[in-house]
């Protein structure tokens, strides 16, 4: 849950600036005050992670209110009536994320898309990557205005190292161009071998005057280029609107990879991501198991219930299906009643136990209908070894699925053909 203040004098903005951050912003508290004493009262009694401040308020006309913010580490967006020079000298000297004019009724959204940044922030990290240290802390220091999480490399191949060991953590590169052993440029074409440009972004920087470079930049993947010398301001957006895309992408990819009805993946996601465990399988030589499970008679639930029921019935075993799992085990819906689960790391004596404990649950299961009680059984085909492709595997698992529909389902049968 995040926690916003908003400081400002006007009912009117305090209530359209609440409405746009619920808007844009879930699991959001907002605390409001109308004046720098009410805003130090609620400093006293709570934490927030970020404050949207009127520079004039009845009790204080020179942001006082700011600094009380800014003095509690708050990450703080400025309000105020017009923007001239003095108001963005303010914001250079002091650590603020950024400042609107609110004059502009379509600057409110620009709040609250900058409050969600900032929110998001807290759980983004950027690798700074230069030789020259100056220039290096200069840049980190403005990203952790922004309450990113700053990582900072000397050379590409010391960033190359801690890519490595922060893996999937790191959203985005910001590199210099010249560096001694590998420069920017081919440092980004080795950063394109092995990471999307949707998973992980690239900012070039540089000073030089070549001509041609920026798009030579771009060519090679990178996902934006400044020139030295920039602006703080010019910095903040560029990073601020490229991690914006780049969660839009992450979003958009997660959203095609949800099943609807039980928010589990789907088989897309499931295939995809089994290949790259069989991958790891075989480069360690360690066995897996894959584990089809399908609904006992699922028509007839359908037939006596109706569909809803059975929809009902489809998300509740899902919900059982997560519980049972590890964080790193792989659970999908496969299709209609059917779930298909990838293990790593286990004996086959646990997968046996596993499979067991999850058909045992579903006997044990009691469905709560207005009128009755729904009870169902499930049958599990599971394939465990270290040898095939993934899709040899579904259908030795499929296999066993059948064998155990076969003789009797609510039954678990294991095929284990390497060991
Ligand atoms: P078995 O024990 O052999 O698995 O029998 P079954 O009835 O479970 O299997 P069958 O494949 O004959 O029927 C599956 C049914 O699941 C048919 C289909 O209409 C239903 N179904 C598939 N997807 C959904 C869904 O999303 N919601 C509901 N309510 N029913 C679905
Ligand atoms: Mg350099
Ligand atoms: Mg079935
Ligand atoms: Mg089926």
């Amino acid at each position: 849950m995040h926690h916003v203040l908003i400081i400002d004098d006007s009912s009117f903005v305090l209530n359209v600036v609440e409405k746009a951050l619920t808007k844009e912003i879930a699991q959001l508290t907002v605390h409001k005050a109308k004046s720098l004493f009410e805003a130090n009262a609620l400093l006293k009694t709570n934490t927030y992670h970020a404050a949207i401040v009127d520079i004039n308020l009845p009790d204080s006309n020179q942001g006082e209110a700011i600094d009380v913010v800014l003095l509690k580490n708050i990450p703080a967006i400025i309000l105020t009536a017009n923007i001239d020079e003095s108001i963005r000298k303010i914001v250079l000297e002091k650590n603020i994320v950024g400042f609107v004019a609110k004059s502009d009724p379509n600057n409110i959204s620009y709040v609250a898309s900058l409050t969600k940044r900032v929110l998001n922030n807290y759980n983004t990290t950027v690798l700074v990557v230069d030789d020259f240290k100056s220039s290096r802390s200069f840049i980190a220091k403005q990203l952790k205005k922004l309450h990113l999480n700053v990582l900072e490399a000397s050379s590409a191949l010391e960033a190359i190292e801690i890519l490595k060991c922060h893996e999937n953590t790191i959203s985005m590169v910001l590199t210099d161009y010249e560096m001694p052993d590998m420069n920017g440029l081919e440092f980004t074409f080795y950063l394109r071998q092995n990471y999307r440009k949707d998973s992980l972004g690239v900012i070039a920087i540089s000073a030089t005057e070549e001509i041609g470079l920026s798009t030579q930049f771009l060519k090679y993947g990178a996902n934006d280029f400044l020139h030295k010398p920039f602006t703080i301001e010019e910095l903040t957006v560029r990073v601020n609107s490229n991690l914006e895309l780049l969660e839009m992408f992450h979003e958009k990819k997660e959203l095609a990879s949800r099943d609807f009805l039980s928010g589990l993946y789907n088989r897309r996601y499931f295939i995809e991501h089994g290949h790259l465990i069989v991958k790891k399988m075989i480069r360690n030589e360690f066995p897996v198991a894959v584990a089809i499970i399908d609904i006992d008679h699922f028509k007839r639930i359908n037939d006596t219930y109706g569909h809803d029921v059975g929809d009902l019935a489809i998300q509740a075993t899902a919900n059982m299906l997560e519980g049972c799992l590890r964080k790193s085990d792989l659970l999908a819906r496969y299709g209609g009643e059917e779930f298909c689960m990838m293990m790593e790391n286990l004996t086959l004596e646990q997968v046996e136990h596993v499979t067991e404990k999850i058909r045992h649950q579903f006997e044990q299961f009691r469905f709560k209908l207005p009128t009755d009680t729904l009870t169902f059984t499930v049958s599990i085909g599971v394939y465990y070894g270290k040898s095939g492709s993934l899709e040899s595997m579904i259908t030795v698992a499929d296999e066993a699925l059948y064998t155990a529909k076969d003789t009797g389902r609510n039954k678990v049968v294991i095929t284990s053909p390497t060991l």
